[in-house]
């Protein structure tokens, strides 16, 4: 699991002609409607009008350039204000056109802009270009390469936002690589081993609640889940960043994730066209995992705490039932009511001892339920918060990341739903009706007053990739969360 290698070149003013005729793949981006200083501005310009269409803005042209080595162009006009996500969008597209031809160097001319835009489409390029190159797994006998080994960007100033671009990617590469390994490839025992290292490199604090401790201290909902594993090595690892030098008082956040290595639905067991990719349920818990990683290299100055809630739902003679009642780690009792829903159970303990340790905020990230990705397809993840004066800054940290976001109600009458004759809450209910709503209330019950933010990964699988990411498993948060930690003051 090693991240992204790529090597990064920045230089403020534009290559001479005889660099530019030596690179054999390049990205342009310039203004639309009128010639730039650029490289073969008439030919490129010219072409481009020719297959211009409606949505030109994120469709790049394609093209090669009369010189000696016949260089390799991909070439887009833009306006200055197009949106975070499609300005992603189209940086995917345009080194999606250049990889599928296996550049190894890839070149990049921001040319026209201001110094601020410039900033902005660079650093969005280089985005694209770092998620192209990550590493994921493969297990063909022959594997083929595609990945971009360097990057050269003319045009752009170096800047520390391009080492928190870097911090970010390789975040999200290891949420990519985690979520897209076979469950027989990562049980929790091996996701474990994995998590050990990166502590051990990182220097990490890890506390690992086994079965066993979970039992004793009554983490009756999370064991609920676990024990119809044959090998009883769920659990809840627990990781900590400190700051070097930080303020000992310093309150932390906290970042909590599902990690369902495999959910088969338990007793309430999966049909064949749902089981398929459920490989995939422990994205939460490794997007958790990509963010401590990155503000761990950003060496940021607070304290972060991550939280995993590690485990298979299995079936079997020892599998949790419907109608069963359990005792979560905070005393409330639960009725079991549909074992697919299993996320909001090993949450449920995992966000209680979270919010023992009274951090600041806690976000918690989840493939939960299919209606959240009903309600917004794969273009968005859905959001909920008990601070309902963050709805709109949520929606603009979406906005600004290029990680889209669409927030849900939080109201008190949505627990009717959730009404149990036998015990204090239902864990979701047969009935048709907003299950991501119900699940968020559900998971309300167990965060106390700490501020809270969950976010339902709808947007975790998108066919194709989304925004700068070109896998279908997009490791959706990361960004997200980075912009809304360092950039926004809401905590
Ligand atoms: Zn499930």
């Amino acid at each position: 699991m090693e991240n992204i290698a790529l090597s990064l070149k920045t230089a403020e003013k534009a290559p001479t002609r005889a660099e530019f005729d030596r690179a054999a793949h390049w990205i342009i981006i310039a203004p639309a409607g009128h010639t730039q200083k650029l490289p073969y501005a008439e030919l490129l310009y010219q072409r481009r009008s020719r297959v211009q269409r409606a949505a030109a803005d994120t469709e790049p042209l394609v093209t090669e350039l009369p010189n000696k080595i016949g260089s390799r162009v991909a070439f887009a006009c833009i306006k200055p204000e197009l949106s975070q996500f499609n300005l992603l969008t189209l940086a995917r597209k345009l080194v999606t056109a250049l990889t599928r031809d296996k550049a190894a160097t890839i070149s990049v001319l921001v040319s026209g802009f201001t110094h601020r835009q410039r900033e902005r489409i660079g650093e969005a390029l280089y985005a694209a270009v770092l998620a192209a190159a990550a590493d994921l797994p493969s297990f063909k006998k022959k594997r083929e390469k595609h990945a971009p080994a360097s990057l050269h960007i003319y045009g752009v100033p170096d800047s520390p936002r391009l080492l928190r671009t870097r911090a970010e990617a390789e975040g999200n590469a290891l949420a990519r690589h985690l979520t897209l390994l076979p469950s027989n490839f990562l049980t929790p025992t091996e996701y474990m081993q994995q998590v050990r290292r990166l502590a051990r490199s990182h220097g990490w604090k890890l506390k690992f609640y086994d079965m066993k401790t979970l039992r004793r201290m009554g983490a009756g909902a999370f064991t609920a889940v676990a024990q119809g594993s044959p090998v009883a090595d769920a659990g809840i690892a627990h990781l900590r960043y400190e700051p070097r030098g930080g303020r000992a008082n310093a309150k932390a956040v906290a970042v909590v994730g599902k990690g369902i290595c495999y959910d088969t639905g338990g007793v309430n067991l999966k049909t064949a066209q749902f089981m398929y990719g459920m490989h995939g349920d422990m994205q939460g818990s490794a997007v958790a995992l990509g963010i401590l990683h990155a503000l761990t290299q950003l060496k940021v100055r607070f304290p972060v705490d991550c939280w995993l809630a590690l485990a298979m739902n299995h079936v079997g003679s020892r599998a949790y039932k419907p109608n069963d009642v359990v005792t979560a780690v905070n005393g409330i009792t639960i009725e079991v009511v549909d074992t697919d829903a299993e996320g909001r159970m090993v949450l449920a303990d995992t966000l209680a001892l979270a919010a023992r340790q009274k951090p600041r905020l806690i976000l918690d990230y989840a493939t939960l339920t299919g209606s959240c990705k009903r309600a917004l397809g794969g273009y968005m993840s859905g959001v909920f918060t008990n601070r309902d004066f963050w709805v709109h800054r949520l929606i603009e940290v979406g906005r600004q990341s290029g990680e889209r976001v669409w927030p849900f109600p939080m109201d008190e009458d949505y627990d009717q739903a959730l009404d149990s004759e036998i015990a204090d809450v239902k864990q979701c209910s047969n009935e048709p009706g907003a299950d991501h709503i119900n699940a968020a209330r559900f998971l309300g019950r167990f965060v106390d007053d700490v501020p809270w933010i969950h976010m339902d990964l709808s947007a975790g699988g998108n066919k194709g990739g989304l925004a700068h990411i070109p896998t279908n498993k997009t490791g959706f948060g990361v960004r997200f969360t980075l912009n809304l930690l360092l950039d926004q003051e809401m905590v």
